[in-house]
């Protein structure tokens, strides 16, 4: 296989990441600390980590921040970070510019400051409107609270809001996870992503899963909440375009996101941030202290990097390409890879196409919202078909 022509001058992406949170969620397995007094100190390492990162020629299109609990920043600190942004990677004064929002920190007065510095998109981890359910996921905030974040970052003129929802709670039936639905419905989100709920090693909530403290919702009900969400917004216009990610039209996707899905480059800042730009990807140390040190030393703050070879790099397009309702651009595929994505995989895609799992045009391969639901096994059985 002949490999894949870089792109010269492209787009990126830039994500920022936060660690600091006010309190460990039970079920979190991102990395975050709860020490907010050392925020100066990381900040003025991520001013040097953008210096020593900076790319000459690119344009960045699209900021995300996120964490961790980035509304745990002052404004004034949040716009340092977009100046630093704009000096070291061209942002565009047009970006997408994403802000994570914790709903137990977020003030309209905060959130009007944050607009002022370019913030375009606010992502508000509400994860349930069910007080019962953010105990038991460990959050600090309330319903209510959820509910005062979104009116005030409606309040603070921002009108392009997503909310993130989680789903498969041991307890959760079809009735409290249709409440948690209609509730987004009303308040007319742009965006909603909905995950289901995973047991991360090492995070309290499976150790309690483990220890028999409580029992997981099985996976035939836990699709039934999938298929629930599927049915509920796309009967609310919403459109289905992630696994785990739906919006009002294509406008309101996250182009941000996107550049995940579709191996478009981004740089990833800040301790267990991870960059992009194909065949290599990278990722920083996942310890505050650790990345600090490597800055301090002058060095990029790096744990590793692998050089995907072209067979990793199909593997990847079939998993991130399939988990879009865009699904796999066959003349991408035949551009990256030199190889008929048709012919290459045809009896595997004959069989799924016949249970229903996945459909295909002159110009597209897609999952149907079934095949969604067994995404790892259509893609661990075309992996097996890569010689
Ligand atoms: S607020 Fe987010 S990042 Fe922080 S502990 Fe909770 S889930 Fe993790």
């Amino acid at each position: 296989m002949a490999n894949p022509t870089p792109e010269s001058n492209p787009s990126i992406g830039i994500y920022v990441h936060i660690p600091f949170c006010q309190s460990k969620c039970h079920y979190c397995d991102f990395y975050s600390i709860t020490r907010a007094e050392r925020i100066p100190d990381y900040l003025d390492a991520l001013k040097k980590e953008m210096q020593l990162s900076k790319i000459s020629g690119v344009r960045a299109d699209s900021l995300y921040i996120g964490g961790g609990t980035p509304s745990l920043l002052t404004p004034r600190q949040m716009g340092n970070i977009v100046d630093w942004a704009a000096a070291y990677f061209n942002l565009d004064p047009n970006a997408e510019m994403t802000l994570e929002v914790n709903p137990a920190t977020a003030t309209t007065r905060d959130l009007q400051d944050y607009a002022a510095f370019g913030f375009n998109r606010l992502n508000i981890g509400v994860q349930s409107f069910n007080d019962h359910h953010l105990t038991f996921l460990g959050r600090r905030h309330t319903a209510k609270q959820a509910l005062a974040a979104v009116k005030a970052g409606n309040d603070a003129g921002f009108t392009n809001i997503g909310l993130d929802l989680i789903f498969g709670l041991p307890d959760q039936t079809a009735g409290t996870w249709k409440s948690d639905l209609l509730q987004a419905i009303r308040l007319a989100p742009k965006h909603l992503a909905c995950y289901m709920l995973s047991y991360e090693p090492h995070t309290p909530l499976h150790a309690d899963l483990q220890s028999g403290r409580f029992t997981a919702l099985s996976d035939l009900r836990t699709a039934d909440l999938f298929r629930m969400a599927h049915d509920f917004l796309g009967a609310a216009g919403f459109e289905h375009y992630e696994i785990s990610n739906y919006a009002q039209n294509a406008r309101w996707r996250s182009k941000h996101n996107q550049k995940y899905w579709n191996f478009a480059p981004y740089v990833g800042l800040g301790p267990a941030a991870h960059g992009c730009r194909v065949p290599v990807r990278w990722w920083n140390h996942r310890s505050l202290d650790h990345y600090l040190s490597d800055i301090a030393a002058g060095r990029l703050p790096r744990a590793d990097e692998e050089h995907l070879t072209l067979e990793q790099q199909m593997i990847e397009a079939l998993y991130l390409g399939l988990r879009q309702s865009d699904g796999i651009v066959l003349a991408d595929f035949q551009r990256r890879f030199q190889s008929d994505f048709k012919l290459y995989f045809h009896t595997a895609i004959d069989r799924f196409n016949a249970e229903g799992w996945l459909e295909m045009d002159d110009r597209r391969c897609w999952l149907t919202m079934e095949g969604m639901l067994f995404l790892d096994r259509i893609v661990d059985e075309l992996i097996e078909m890569i010689s």
